[in-house]
């Protein structure tokens, strides 16, 4: 996790700290999110409903669960969120960087027909600027770079390009 972004030095430590649960639907592992994904996530209509407990996002990709509070009476399903989420069943489109509305199949386009292979250059093939919210805006909280990098070599791979390195990150760089 991290890529020396800012999504990990934003002055909280507060989102430091993952905690797991359960989901009360599938008995899934559930990981601790940011509060403010659920401010970005959720729908407006249903926005009153979110409580002021900590929420935790279930990792079952065959679940219709996604947000659940730490009492497991308020719980936010697929449909009751503005975007997909990527590493669910079915989600459509699949989005690679929520920051910037990247998809799965923007960034496989990018790096098979531009031979882009940086966040950065693929971000900004496709918009004006390139931010970076991770904590706020993606799903889980968490810097979407591992996953992003992970999809982009898995096209450098399949074309029999070298993959890259993004151990030192370049998310936000
Ligand atoms: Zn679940």
């Amino acid at each position: 996790m991290g890529c020396g972004c800012g999504c990990n030095d934003n002055g909280s430590n507060e989102s430091k700290e993952v905690k797991y649960s359960e989901c009360p639907k599938c008995g899934s592992t559930a990981k601790s999110v940011p509060h403010d994904v659920l401010n970005s996530l959720v729908k407006k209509e249903l926005q009153k409903q979110i409580l002021d407990n900590d929420y935790y996002i279930c990792l079952n990709p065959d679940c219709e669960n996604v947000y659940i509070d730490e009492t497991k009476e308020s719980v936010f399903k697929l449909a009751d969120l503005k975007k997909p989420i990527w590493f669910k069943k079915g989600s459509e489109p699949k989005i690679a960087c929520y920051c910037n509305n990247i998809t799965y199949d923007q960034v496989k386009k990018a790096v098979r027909e531009l031979g882009l292979k940086d966040w950065k250059d693929i971000v900004l093939n496709y918009k004006e600027k390139a931010i970076c919210m991770c904590e706020k805006l993606n799903p889980t909280g968490e810097c979407c770079s591992d996953n992003f990098y992970k999809l982009v070599n898995k096209v450098l791979v399949k074309e029999g390009k070298p993959p890259v390195s993004f151990s030192s990150g370049s998310c936000c760089g």
